[in-house]
């Protein structure tokens, strides 16, 4: 396997550089030109000796994503990239617009094996998991693209982050990095569906990264009917494990709930949720579910969405609406990228 060098720490590159015969500064030279400058090739690299860049080329990989299609809203400028790997594989990553800054979502996998109902990322299963690099270049390539400061990163785009662990710890090292675009932790969000031993083993390395867990219900049997997950880790040991940890890193916790017309939007629901959580110190999002064409899941009416915030925040519990972006394009996780391998069949 040639070496990944968009996929290597401040600290390997260098070390790299020293098993290749040469001086270790060349490493931080290439590690600013990678991940400061965010060069698209060796060409870029002026201050790099053409020796080097040959050596490079012979026993490393240096990849960057290509834009493959580009959706813009001409609601609220949200952006919707698809990206082509080097392998040919497509990820899709959006750029949003806020008033604190821009915010890029990235994906973490190649497709996804988790099979949530309501999610199209999941529809044609898991290929392949994501490099540091490629997720990294997701950012990257946007922020080329726009010529903006990307503020904030959300890992909330295709794919499952914790079954792709130790890439997405060393992703959110590099992109807190000073040596890089030293993006402060606490502006990085990393969602997931519930993989129990991997929040106790995230809540270990403390970080000061916001965890999301996708909740979506109130109770054990409606979680499971959304999310095959939770027939692996029930609701009570995951809510155990987010308690966990918010007791090791200080950090509330983030519980994303997407609310389906006549399955999880009752004050019913809300009641029984408040119950669940409110002993915790966190945050719950609420989504109006996106529905996709391959399901009959049907988004809450705005009626609906309202009455359940209200009764959450009765019983004290803090909650947002997550304001839709981008309603006019492929919002929902995955959707663009099936659109373009339907287009391919
Ligand atoms: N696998 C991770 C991260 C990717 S999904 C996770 O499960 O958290 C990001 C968020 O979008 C999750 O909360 C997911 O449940 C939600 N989601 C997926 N498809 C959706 C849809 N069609 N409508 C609303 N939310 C959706």
């Amino acid at each position: 396997m040639p070496i990944d060098l968009k996929s290597l720490s401040y600290d390997e590159l260098q070390e790299t550089m020293k098993d290749l015969g040469e001086k270790a500064f060349r490493g931080k030279q290439l590690y600013e030109w990678m991940h400061v400058h965010l060069a698209r090739s060796y060409e870029d690299m002026t201050n790099i000796p053409k020796s080097l860049k040959e050596k490079l080329m012979q026993q490393a990989e240096y990849t960057s994503l290509t834009v493959e299609d580009c959706q813009i809203s001409a609601i609220d400028g949200t952006r919707k990239y698809l990206f082509a790997l080097a392998d040919g594989n497509m990820v899709e990553s959006v750029l949003m617009h806020y008033k604190h800054g821009n915010s890029v979502c990235i994906s973490s996998q190649v497709g996804c094996k988790m099979g949530c109902r309501f999610c199209a990322s999941t529809l044609d299963g898991w290929l392949r998991n994501l490099t540091p690099g490629e997720m990294l270049d997701q950012i990257y390539a946007i922020q080329h693209d726009t010529g903006e400061r990307v503020s904030n990163v959300v890992v909330m785009g295709t794919g499952e982050p914790m079954d792709n662990f130790d890439n997405i710890v060393k992703f959110i090292h590099m992109l807190s990095d000073e040596h890089g675009l030293n993006i402060s932790q606490r502006n990085i969000t990393v969602s997931t569906c519930g993989l129990v031993p991997r929040i106790l083993q995230l809540a270990d390395l403390n970080l000061s990264i916001t965890l999301a867990l996708s909740l979506h219900a109130s109770n054990q049997e409606k979680r499971a009917a959304l999310m095959p997950i939770a027939n692996a880790f029930e609701i009570h040991e995951v809510l155990d494990a987010c308690r966990t940890y918010f007791d090791k890193t200080g950090r509330r916790v983030s519980f994303e709930y997407s609310l389906v017309a006549g399955v999880n939007d009752s004050e019913e629901d809300a009641r029984e949720l408040s119950e669940l959580i409110g002993d915790m110190n966190c945050h719950v999002n609420l989504i109006p579910v996106n529905p996709i064409k391959e399901r009959d899941y049907v988004s809450s009416t705005h009626d609906a969405v309202l009455r359940f915030k209200n009764r959450l925040e009765k019983n004290g519990i803090n909650v947002t609406i997550r304001r839709e972006m981008g309603r006019d394009i492929d919002g929902a996780c995955g959707q663009l990228r099936r659109k373009h391998l339907e287009r391919k069949d």
